[in-house]
């Protein structure tokens, strides 16, 4: 089968030939992999600053937000059958026995760090002809999903940060996530993750500012407006003038990896409020903070920071129904999200330099 792989050693990504994966084991599925999105993560992989191979292999199967039809299953599987589609996990638990997270099947909270992930870490990824995994990995979806559910991978960010806040929450007495006055927040960046972030947000009845660079007519933009948030532009508005409009900022939920507008918009942060990390940036070098501001915040209003990264199988099985809902309350939004379906002779350039527009998605099979 062909398969996108980057070679660190080399510094070379390339289409290559493997073997195909097998043979099952009662509990294993084989799925032949329909699409795949690209992300932040693969252009870093395909740059060489982030991702490792499996150990003693030279190179790593790229690929990790992805949506395929199930073709093969073992005696044992009971969750998916031959036919459906199905998206695959991202994270595989550590080892040790000890990692309380990994034995629970919630790998994203590992605490050892030797988890692996699928197309990222350790693993080989999914810009493959078919994959072989064990069922528990699996999360089945709907037939009509099929033109959009590649975008679950990337969803299931929101629906693990949301969780998160729902807990962050609890801890102030008066169901504050109830009370329409607290209900406002802002997303910071445009791309995929906050775009889905901010669907999230709209649909679990949060007032929603879209903050980020660009034109209010740029395509991210109309999608933003479409699915009932604001766009606020932020060459045109800084952060101060962002919290006038929106009145107390009870929740930021970061999804630039960009650290600059992130802290200035962190110290604008309102009573009690929560401000979710999902970025990863790239080292760009330290950057001058009004620190005693945002501390002083914290203290004085009660507010928490908290970074959320990966998911587990329960945000997978969210982002499924919340595609489902979503498409039922703003279709054009979500449809506009895939801006370029590119065939897998194509997945090389995809990866290296994707086309302009929101997500691109590559076509495997
Ligand atoms: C992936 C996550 C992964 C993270 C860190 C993201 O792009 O969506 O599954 O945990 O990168 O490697």
């Amino acid at each position: 089968m062909k398969a996108l792989a980057a070679f660190p050693d080399e510094k070379s990504v390339r289409l290559i030939d493997l073997p195909e994966p097998g043979p099952l084991g009662p509990s294993d599925v084989r799925l032949r992999v329909l699409d795949v999105g690209i992300c932040g993560t693969d252009r870093e992989i395909a740059a060489f600053l982030y991702g490792t191979p499996p150990a003693g292999s030279p190179h790593l199967v790229m690929g990790h937000e992805s949506l395929g039809e199930v073709v093969e299953v073992g005696a044992a599987v009971t969750n998916v059958a031959v036919g459906d589609l199905a998206i695959p996990m991202v994270r595989r638990p550590c080892p040790h026995l000890y990692c309380r997270p990994c034995r629970d099947g919630r790998q994203d909270f590992c605490v050892t760090g030797d988890f692996l992930e699928r197309g990222i870490k350790g693993a080989p990824g999914y810009l493959a002809g078919q994959v072989v995994d064990d069922e528990r990995y699996f999360v089945r979806v709907p037939k009509e999903l099929r033109d959009v559910a590649v975008l679950v991978e990337p969803l299931t960010i929101a629906e693990k940060a949301a969780d998160q806040v729902s807990v962050l929450l609890q801890r102030i007495p008066g169901n504050l996530e109830q009370s329409a006055a607290f209900r406002r927040a802002v997303v910071l960046g445009a791309g995929p993750v906050g775009l889905l972030g901010a669907m999230k947000l709209v649909e679990s009845g949060w007032e929603t500012w879209v903050y980020s660079k660009g034109d209010p007519s740029s395509p991210s933009a109309e999608v933003a407006t479409a699915l009932g948030a604001r766009f606020v532009s932020s060459d045109a508005h800084d952060p101060a003038s962002l919290a006038e409009m929106v009145g107390s900022i009870s929740l930021v939920y970061e999804a630039t990896g960009a650290a600059r507008v992130s802290f200035d918009v962190m110290s604008v942060l309102g009573v009690n409020g929560v401000f979710v990390f999902t970025g990863v940036p790239g080292r760009k070098g330290p950057i001058e903070l009004d620190a005693d501001l945002i501390m002083r915040n914290l203290v004085l209003k009660n507010q928490v920071v908290v970074g959320t990264v990966n998911a587990g199988r329960a945000d997978f099985e969210a982002a499924v129904r919340d595609i489902e809902a979503f498409l039922g309350s703003f279709p054009e939004a979500v449809r506009a999200l895939i801006t370029a379906r590119i065939p897998f002779d194509g997945a090389r350039e995809a990866v290296l330099s994707p086309p302009p527009g929101i997500k691109t998605v590559v076509e495997v099979g």
